[in-house]
């Protein structure tokens, strides 16, 4: 059995403690390895060491701190087979989307903000006659990044990249579901060259180390990913506080069709943003509006297409979904969908595990599922599932469609599928979400702002975003002698 280690000053180390946590494969059901239980202890250590490295890390040239970060990408990109064949067994997911989604962005996390850095510039404003202020954007101190199970490295790396490209020093938390790549992270640091304390990597329980993160008075700044729940528990801790925060949380996104959409191509397309990675991905839309006229064929055919995917094991070259991440994850689903026919919702495909052959037995597998003929009210279409559940509505106007489609506390994502650009701009206008994508989901580009609004969060990662909230604005004025 593999204990993994803590990441602290340079060094892979046990818990303090000598207490672990099983690490379980949710195709299997198996435990397959060991992961530190840390607390305030080797929190302590990660911060001492944080801290005398950031001077060095905070004032070396952003051009040497690029570099780095430069070797890190490319330290993840050679090993990737290794990280690829880690993510999937910790998360559960086909390999084919860990090798073509989670790792690959990990990489181009490291390598966006290693760029970027070198581009990011700071405001000055002139007044005519009077003199001129500049505004420097200097590092923060020591940040802690806390990052969620379902696309591990990639989120992971996606606040730790900014962070250090930005000259802070981080104490960064995966979820104790998903560790591993994590893990493998450290020895990626090391040989990329990272100076010894710039990031520490603990690992353990949300409630005790992430807590106790949150909670430190050195660490200044918290960028969470994450449910809404934990996002407010953090926010009541860093508050009060005065501590920057970055909360990136639940959604339950709307995905709207309207009738002038070639049928075929767009059940393919929103096959893909309700269950990729199992739904378990905050941007998947989970409430799928179509308009009556094609409400019937759409439901038809989309029903045909979801009831035809492959759910296997992860390694399988076929498999088109994988496990769900745990078993207490698979249970909350199952508990959805009977909610969802106590509500008087039908099942129209799916609604239950599979039990794959043996050594997948017990591996947490369940069916893609789509529901109709529930309310936009009830608790199935207000709650954030997280898993391969979705409901069908139909829709007779736009009006009512916004009415729905912001009907709930989130607004972090939606997809609208139209030809017609005058209902696309009216609707992306009019939808309280963060993020809105035409005749497409998921379309990523690095430099725009990424996050939501209502319950769906505080703030925006990506681009210029991150790297503001990552440094501390200071306006300098001179005036004119
Ligand atoms: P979670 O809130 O249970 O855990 C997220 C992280 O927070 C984990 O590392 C966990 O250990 C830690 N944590 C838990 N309790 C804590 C506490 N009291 N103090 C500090 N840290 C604590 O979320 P999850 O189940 O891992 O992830 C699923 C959720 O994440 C979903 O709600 C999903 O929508 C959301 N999510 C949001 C985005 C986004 O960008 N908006 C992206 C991915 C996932």
């Amino acid at each position: 059995m593999e204990f993994l280690k803590n990441y602290i000053d340079g060094s892979l180390i046990a818990p303090i403690s000598g207490q672990y946590l099983d690490n379980i494969n949710p195709s299997t059901g198996n435990i397959y390895s060991q992961i530190p239980r840390s607390d305030d202890a080797d929190l302590q250590l990660a911060v001492e060491a944080a801290e005398r490295a950031f001077p060095l890390w905070s004032n070396c040239s952003v051009t040497d701190r690029s570099a780095i970060l430069l070797k890190m990408a490319a330290g993840i990109e050679a090993r990737m087979d290794e990280f690829v064949k880690a993510e999937s067994l910790d998360n559960g997911k086909p390999e084919k989307l860990a090798a073509h989604v989670d790792i690959p962005r990990a990489v181009s996390n490291f390598h966006f903000f290693a760029t970027a850095i070198e581009h990011f510039a700071s405001e000055s404003h002139y007044m005519e006659q009077v003199g001129i202020n500049f505004t420097t954007r200097r590092p923060i101190g020591i940040v802690g990044c806390i990052s969620p199970w379902n696309l591990p490295l990639y989120l992971f790396s996606w606040k730790i990249a900014p962070a250090l490209a930005a000259g802070n020093c981080v104490i960064a938390k995966p979820s104790e579901i998903t560790p591993y790549t994590a893990y493998l992270l450290g020895q990626i640091a090391n040989d990329a060259g990272l100076p010894k304390g710039v990031l520490n990597i603990v690992h353990g329980l949300g409630p005790e180390i992430g807590n106790a993160i949150v909670a430190h008075p050195q660490i200044k700044a918290i960028s969470f990913t994450g449910g809404t729940a934990t996002g407010q528990h953090i926010a009541r801790i860093a508050a009060p506080m005065f501590k920057k925060m970055s909360l990136e949380l639940g959604g339950k996104n709307p995905t709207i069709v309207f009738p002038d959409v070639d049928i075929e191509a767009t059940v393919k397309e929103i096959f893909k943003s309700s269950f990729s990675n199992q739904g378990q991905i905050c941007l998947c839309g989970s409430r799928i509006f179509v308009h009556q006229k094609i409400y019937d064929a759409f439901k038809q055919a989309f029903v045909d297409w979801v009831a035809s995917a492959k759910v296997s094991y992860p390694s399988d070259p076929k498999a088109q979904l994988g496990a769900v991440v745990s078993k207490s994850h698979m249970e909350k689903i199952l508990g959805y969908i009977d909610l969802a026919q106590e509500e008087g919702g039908r099942i129209l495909t799916g609604g239950s595990r599979i039990i794959l052959e043996a050594p997948y037995h017990e591996g947490y597998f369940v069916q893609p599922t789509v529901i109709e003929g529930l309310s936009n009210e009830c608790r199935t279409n207000q709650e954030e599932i997280f898993g391969p559940v979705v409901t069908l509505l139909p829709f007779d106007d736009e009006s009512e469609v916004v009415k729905m489609a912001n009907g709930t506390k989130y607004g972090l994502a939606a997809s609208v599928w139209t030809k017609d650009l005058n209902v696309a701009h009216r609707m992306a206008d009019q939808l309280d979400m963060g993020i809105v994508w035409v005749n497409s989901w998921l379309i990523r580009d690095l430099r725009t702002p990424f996050g939501g609004m209502k319950d769906s969060g505080v703030g925006r990662e990506g681009g210029w975003e991150a790297l503001r909230f990552f440094t501390e604005p200071k306006n300098i004025f001179i005036k004119y002698a």
